[in-house]
């Protein structure tokens, strides 16, 4: 059962899609670059009632490369360089966990986080997409029963935020 006013939700992955992917890992904010389109997607599925989170794999944190608090710091520009633009970012959740290090429940491809947010949240599944670059990500979203979008890396988000809106 649809429960009313359940959430519609556009789950992003974070590197290649909502920045730059090309390093191995992204953990400053002098190497966090929004990629193209990524802006406008954003703002024309907030327009139609969707609100946004972040989903994504920081396996650098348990190999030390560096610290959740790197995570944060990233995390809050990208949350203000949004806001510049009206953007919201509803929840951001976020896998530190490496399988040679730990074992974890959260690392896409499993679904903790999407789980995670499900139990947080009023969440309408049936009105909620994946995007992301990486077959894990779909994989992840898909085990919860939410509709996954796989893009390439870095490709512009917004013909598929076009498609959403058209078929919600
Ligand atoms: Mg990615
Ligand atoms: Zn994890």
């Amino acid at each position: 059962m649809i429960m009313k006013g359940a959430k519609k939700i556009l789950f992003l992955d974070r590197d290649g899609v909502i920045n730059n992917g090309n390093a191995y890992y992204t953990y400053t904010i002098a190497d966090f670059h929004i990629n193209k389109d990524v802006i406008e997607g954003l703002q024309l599925v907030q327009q139609h009632g969707f609100e946004c989170i972040v989903i994504t794999n920081q396996s650098g944190v348990a190999k030390g490369v560096y610290t959740l608090h790197d995570v944060e710091r990233v995390h809050q520009h990208m949350i203000s360089l949004f806001a510049q633009h009206g953007i919201t970012i509803l929840a951001i959740y976020v896998c530190p966990h490496h399988p040679d290090i730990e074992d974890c429940e959260c690392r896409k491809p499993k679904s903790g986080l999407f789980k995670q947010a499900l139990a947080e949240y009023d969440i309408d599944i049936s009105k909620s997409y994946m995007i992301g670059d990486s077959e894990r990500d779909i994989i992840a979203a898909k085990r919860v029963g939410i509709q996954g979008i796989k893009i390439n890396k870095n490709e512009s988000i917004l013909p598929y935020c076009k498609h959403i809106i058209i078929h919600e």
